[in-house]
């Protein structure tokens, strides 16, 4: 048994404990969280912590694969100049480089108390890391295709890249709106598989994603021609591209939308009636890397959704960490609690990735991990 005591403890489905014991059996599972009345300092084998002691983070949205970008990539330079360069540097790297930026990627997660990632991934490559990690993956098997003639190839090897990816839990996801033509929508919702259908999209990354569906104008048009893609079939919806796409999808599916950077308010309205499974993913060291803007947090609580958070791939970010995703947050909305961050970092991510029965809480029975936030909250120690 072990007997952790810390500032503070927060078991996220109820309110925060000051001074308080977390006690677990030899194996990490939670026995029972005691208030401070309720533990005896002269009891044998207690663990002190400066600071406080929360459960193993969820990194709600990853790209493993990517993890040799790091630092290759320029920043502040918009979405469609991201991907132009990772589409271009992303394979000019030896197969060893890139498995071996892969195991430090995510050593960096565990050591960072990061317990369980939905991983994007465009193929098999990540496998062995993760077959071997003590994290928990889910990959989402991510398919691009803008022209409806090529919709069905591109499922099938996207149905061979999750046979490859077995014994591992994955899904077919869609990459982004403006990468994703309707009938490979449709294969893709039809086709889903995995725990409870699980579908990640990236959604509103950019303002010229909107402006592509509603007035067929911006740079997604300079994107297509860069890769060759005639896109003359294309007619704009007049709407936002969340309106545009998201009824393609059966209300059924448990849906992340991730990023968020351009979502209006009418858009979470719309898309908060038509799912009944809705999560929405922060991500803001990426969107800072990439577009140098922040989605609007305050009007996504507001309308009380459910909120996530990831650390996207390393070739937007420096770190795989979801406390500093917590402190990026932190720095531009300081009136957000603690303890409301932390449910987007834990409970809300596993209830995302069907875990919630283990992992997210300190609640008995569950063996969630457990992290201490440092004194100062500069630093996160992974614990158990
Ligand atoms: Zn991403």
């Amino acid at each position: 048994m072990r007997k952790l005591v810390a500032d503070c403890i927060y078991p996220i489905t109820s309110e925060p404990i000051f001074n308080g014991m977390l006690v677990l059996s030899d194996t990490g599972v939670v026995l029972s969280v005691l208030k401070e009345d309720e533990w005896d300092r002269n009891e044998l084998g207690i663990e002190y912590f400066a600071g406080s002691l929360c459960p193993g983070f969820v990194n709600a949205h990853c790209h493993l694969e990517l993890s040799h970008l790091r630092g290759h990539v320029a920043k502040s330079r918009g979405l469609v100049s991201f991907i132009k360069q990772v589409q271009s540097l992303r394979n000019g790297f030896e197969l060893e480089v890139i498995l071996d930026a892969m195991q430090r990627a995510d050593k960096m997660m565990y050591d960072a108390g990061i317990v369980a990632v939905g991983d994007v991934v465009n193929s098999a490559v990540s496998r062995a890391v993760k077959l071997t990690s003590s994290i928990y993956y889910h990959s989402f098997v991510e398919l691009f295709g803008f022209l409806p003639e090529r919709a069905q190839a591109i499922f099938d090897v996207g149905v061979e890249v999750g046979q490859a990816l077995s014994p591992l839990s994955y899904s077919m996801t869609a990459h982004a709106p403006y990468s994703v033509s309707e009938e490979l929508f449709n294969l893709i919702n039809n086709g889903l598989n995995g725990i409870d259908g699980l579908l990640s999209i990236h959604n509103q990354e950019t303002a010229q994603e909107n402006l592509f569906f509603q007035n067929r104008e911006g740079d997604f048009l300079n994107l297509y021609d860069f890769f060759g893609i005639d896109v003359s079939f294309f007619k704009a919806s007049g709407k936002s591209s969340l309106q545009t796409y998201l009824p393609y999808l059966s209300s059924s599916t448990k849906l992340l939308l991730v990023h968020n950077t351009f979502t209006s308010n009418e858009d979470i309205s719309f898309a908060e009636r038509a799912f009944d499974q809705l999560f929405w993913a922060l991500c803001p060291k990426a969107n800072l890397y990439i577009e140098n803007r922040l989605p609007d947090i305050d009007l996504l609580r507001a309308s009380k959704v459910k909120l996530v958070l990831g650390t996207d791939s390393l070739a937007s970010n420096g770190t795989l960490s979801i406390w500093d995703e917590i402190v990026a947050i932190r720095n531009a909305y300081a009136h957000v609690p603690l303890s409301e961050l932390l449910c987007w970092a834990t409970l809300n991510g596993a209830d995302f990735l069907g875990l919630s029965n283990r992992l997210g809480s300190f609640d008995g029975g569950k063996q969630p991990g457990v992290v201490c936030i440092q004194w100062d909250e500069r630093c996160v120690k992974r614990i158990i």
